[in-house]
């Protein structure tokens, strides 16, 4: 036993928030800019979440440089979301979004300028003018470094407002007391190894997504679902999970993204034949249709033959015809990426680009508040007393199936801010802290000390890379239900495995073995969640596309069966049964009609 209750240090705040990504720190600076006593923790320095790698925008509809206005960004979102978003949740956020990007201008964000001097914006897939019509320019960015731009802005005025970091401190568990609800968190000090209890009156989860259970992905490789794994282990249900984006331009073999401002520029892809092959699959949107839709399109491209290269195995991103002075300008990062990571200059030679997995649309169940909210029984959203969550780790839900591009950047600051904003009512009625239960950590310190004894276990990493390429050989762009159900047998197989893990070093001075150990836990959640929820869901909606379905009869360009009248509902994952249950999609928006299921064409 290397870890014991009596090397434990308790410290208390009014709140402990896991993560210091977008939606964190936004939540954050609500919270300290009210007066409370916030601490905000961090595996990685704040600035370096994955946040800072979002390039191409934030979805607002300011109508800077064509018409807009929310009503159009709300029907986007809900047919985005192959109607699997709920209504009320897609409103708030579209109606919201004005007011949060001026918010970051206020603050010093470093948008883009147009000539008259308001925010510049460009387009994205799927966000339209007149309901479909064309495209609108929506997102608005800093040239191609938006999440950069944003987390700093958002780093610095929490800095400015006091905010206590806790850098490379990593939550392990959530501590629930005997009535259920939420006290605190166990963390482990990376620098030292300890293992600390931090008792709050209410806990944010902001962890980001969990991104690295793909082996192809976009996703920083601290993307590992720590969040979804705390949830999970707590009896905290996960929501959507079937719901995985991939987004059409990854560099191909490297993973690194090419953002889809790309092609809000103007850059178009090709398949071999040198064919603008989007045109026939989405007449009206072409290139800028939605992710799932474009990333479908490519993998079709590419199974019949019309792949490019030698092996006929990925799709050209053609951008050259912008003009160096343009892709200079607007996305700097896109050119460096190109040279540095396929070897090739955009400004004169496409580049080889594949789909590749970039976002989860599920996470953990809140309402549009942040709560948590759990099923008990026949209630549906119940809340968890304590527990908060947003960004990419909840599902609120406003990207249902399918999330739009700059619509995340966006859930951070609306959610993150509207969260802040009920914590701090809450926070400012609720005096005391709950007491902590005398076993507070005794999870935690079982799981630490089962690793630390198991010195002849199996290499995390071993397992880790294992359940990677199981998700990405069963949970792909297209799945057919026996290799879903091939995937099921073998997660199963790994989270044996992954409860055999062992650490060969079991020192406690920076001992990142340990931390990936610990890792695995998270991923092996994410993954069963993700794996059990698609196997089950005998549909195509959104990005979870089935081969075994077919095209509505009389739309053989829209997507493969959607089953409405079965189907359309959340699917809700137990880590403790491995046993799901379902919730009723919200259709009904508060202030507008809601927008009725349709065939998804573009
Ligand atoms: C390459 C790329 C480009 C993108 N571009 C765009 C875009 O242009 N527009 C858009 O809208 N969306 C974009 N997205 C999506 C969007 O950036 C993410 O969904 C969003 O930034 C996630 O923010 P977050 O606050 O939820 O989490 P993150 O920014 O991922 O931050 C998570 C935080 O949690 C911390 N953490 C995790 N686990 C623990 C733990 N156990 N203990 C302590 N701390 C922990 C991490 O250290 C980190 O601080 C992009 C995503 C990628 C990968």
């Amino acid at each position: 036993m290397t870890y014991s209750k009596s090397g434990i240090t308790t410290r208390k705040f009014d709140v402990v928030i896991v993560g210091a990504g977008g939606s964190g720190m936004r939540a954050s600076l609500q919270l300290a800019r009210a007066g409370l006593n916030v601490a905000v923790l961090s595996k990685v320095f704040p600035t370096r979440s994955h946040t800072v790698a979002a390039q191409g925008g934030i979805g607002a509809s300011l109508g800077n440089m064509s018409e807009d206005n929310w009503h159009y960004h709300f029907y986007d979102t809900v047919k985005g979301s192959d109607w699997l978003g709920d209504q009320d949740a897609i409103e708030f956020m579209c109606q919201e979004a004005p007011k949060v990007v001026y918010d970051l201008e206020h603050m010093g964000m470093p948008f883009d300028r147009n000539p008259d001097g308001t925010i510049y914006q460009r387009p994205f897939g799927g966000h339209t003018a007149n309901y479909g019509e064309k495209p609108v320019q929506r997102a608005c960015a800093a040239a191609d470094r938006t999440g950069h731009a944003m987390l700093h802005t958002l780093y610095q005025q929490n800095v400015k407002a006091k905010t206590s970091f806790f850098v490379e401190w990593m939550a392990l568990d959530l501590i629930r007391d005997a009535e259920g609800d939420v006290v605190g968190v166990t963390a482990l000090e990376m620098e030292t190894g300890d293992l600390h209890i931090l008792h709050a009156k209410t806990v944010l989860l902001a962890t980001g997504g969990a991104g690295r259970i793909f082996a192809a992905s976009t996703n920083a490789f601290i993307n590992t679902g720590d969040g979804l794994g705390m949830a999970a282990r707590a009896g905290i249900a996960l929501q959507d999970m079937e719901f995985w984006q991939f987004h059409p331009t990854g560099v191909a073999g490297a993973g690194v993204l090419l953002t889809e401002g790309c092609r809000g520029e103007g850059a178009i892809l090709l398949n071999s034949n040198g064919e603008r092959f989007m045109e026939r699959y989405a007449p009206t949107l072409k290139d800028l249709a939605p992710r799932d839709f474009v990333s479908r399109s490519m993998d079709q491209e590419i199974k019949e033959g019309r792949g490019c290269g030698p092996n006929k195995d990925y799709i050209l991103l053609k951008l050259d015809h912008l003009g160096a002075d343009t892709i200079h300008k607007r996305l700097p990062s896109v050119y460096e990426i190109g040279v540095n990571f396929a070897n090739v200059d955009i400004t004169r030679e496409p580049i080889p680009v594949v789909p590749t997995i970039h976002y989860q649309m599920g996470g953990i169940s809140t309402n549009i508040n942040g709560q948590v909210v759990v099923q008990n029984g026949d209630v549906h959203n119940q809340v968890v007393n304590g527990l908060y969550a947003v960004g990419e780790c909840s599902c609120v839900s406003v990207h249902g199936a399918n999330r739009l591009g700059t619509n995340s950047l966006l859930d951070l600051l609306v959610f993150g801010r509207a969260a802040g904003n009920h914590i701090v009512e809450f926070a400012s009625k609720t005096k005391s802290h709950k007491p902590l239960p005398a076993d507070a950590a005794d999870f935690t310190l079982s799981r630490l000390n089962r690793l630390d004894n198991a010195k002849g276990g199996e290499y995390a990493q071993n397992v880790a890379n294992d359940i990677r390429s199981t998700m990405q050989q069963h949970a792909g762009v297209f799945r057919t239900q026996a290799s879903m159900d091939q995937g099921v047998v073998k997660i199963a197989e790994l989270r044996e495995r992954a409860k055999a893990v062992g650490l060969a070093d079991n020192s406690k001075v920076f001992n990142t073995a340990r931390i990936e150990a610990l890792e695995v836990d998270n991923l092996i959640e994410a993954a069963q969640a993700t794996m059990v929820s698609a196997a089950a869901r005998r549909e195509c909606r959104g990005a979870h596309t089935v081969d075994d379905y077919e095209h509505p009869a009389d739309h053989p360009t829209a997507p493969l069966g959607r089953d409405d009248a079965n189907w359309m509902k959340h699917t809700l994952w137990h880590s403790a049964g491995n046993n799901l249950t379902y919730k009723p999609v919200n259709l009904k928006p508060r202030s507008v009609e809601s927008v009725p299921p349709k065939v998804r064409t573009f």
